[in-house]
C-alpha cells in the first residue's frame, strides 16, 4: 500500500470518511484541511478568526494560512500521510510541491473521488454542517470546478493519479479504493 497519498474531489464525495478508513488502516496521518480549520475556529485562535468567514462564503481561505497549517504538521510526521482537501489549486499544488522537495517526501498516489453533483448536494445537505446550506454548498461546487478541478490534469500529466468512482456504500467504495492503491 501506498503511503504518501492525496484524496481529490468534490466536496461531499467522501474524502473524509474514506481517507479516515484508509489511515486507520494503514496508520497514516490523516491531514484534514477542512477539519484543522475547523479546530482552529472553534478554538477561536486568530487564524480561525480569520478563516471563518471565507468558509461560511464557500470561498477559499489564504493559500498561505492553509500552507502553514500543513507545514508544520507534515514537517514532524515520521509515518505515511493522507492528505485530504489540499492543494485546492494550482498555486497551493506549487507550494506542496516545494514543501514536499524539502522534506523528500514525494506523493506516491492521487486519487480522484468522482461523483454527480445530485448526490453531492443531497449528501451535504443531509450533513447539516454550518457551511451546508444551499447557497453556500452552490459556491463551493463552483470554487471546485474553477479552481480545483484543473488539479486532476496536473497529476495525471505526472502519471500518479487513480480515479475511483464514488457512488454506493462507504464499504463499496473503501474497497475499490484499496484496490487501486495496492
Ligand atoms: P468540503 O470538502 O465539504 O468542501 P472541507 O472540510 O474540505 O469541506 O472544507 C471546508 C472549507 O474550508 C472550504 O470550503 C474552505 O473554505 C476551507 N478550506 C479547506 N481546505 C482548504 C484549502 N486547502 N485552501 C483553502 N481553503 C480551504
Amino acid at each position: 500500500m501506498k503511503s504518501r497519498l492525496l484524496f481529490l474531489g468534490p466536496p461531499g464525495a467522501g474524502k473524509g470518511t474514506q481517507a479516515n478508513l484508509i489511515c486507520k488502516d494503514n496508520c497514516l496521518l490523516h491531514l484534514s484541511t477542512g477539519e484543522l480549520l475547523r479546530e482552529e475556529v472553534a478554538a477561536g485562535t486568530e487564524l480561525g478568526k480569520e478563516a471563518e468567514s471565507i468558509m461560511n462564503k464557500g470561498e477559499l481561505v489564504g493559500d498561505l494560512l492553509v500552507l502553514s497549517i500543513v507545514e508544520k504538521r507534515l514537517s514532524n510526521s515520521q509515518e505515511g500521510w493522507l492528505l485530504d482537501g489540499f492543494p485546492r489549486n494550482l498555486s497551493q499544488a506549487k507550494l506542496l510541491k516545494e514543501l514536499l522537495e524539502k522534506i523528500s517526501q514525494p506523493i506516491e498516489a492521487v486519487l480522484l473521488l468522482k461523483i454527480d453533483d445530485q448526490i453531492l448536494i443531497n449528501r451535504m445537505l443531509s450533513r447539516g454542517r454550518e457551511d451546508d446550506n444551499e447557497s453556500v454548498i452552490c459556491k463551493r461546487l463552483k470554487v471546485y470546478r474553477e479552481k480545483t478541478s484543473p488539479l486532476i490534469n496536473y497529476y495525471q500529466t505526472l502519471g500518479i493519479l487513480k480515479s475511483v468512482d464514488g457512488c454506493g456504500s462507504v464499504e463499496d467504495v473503501n474497497s475499490r479504493i484499496k484496490k487501486v492503491l495496492d
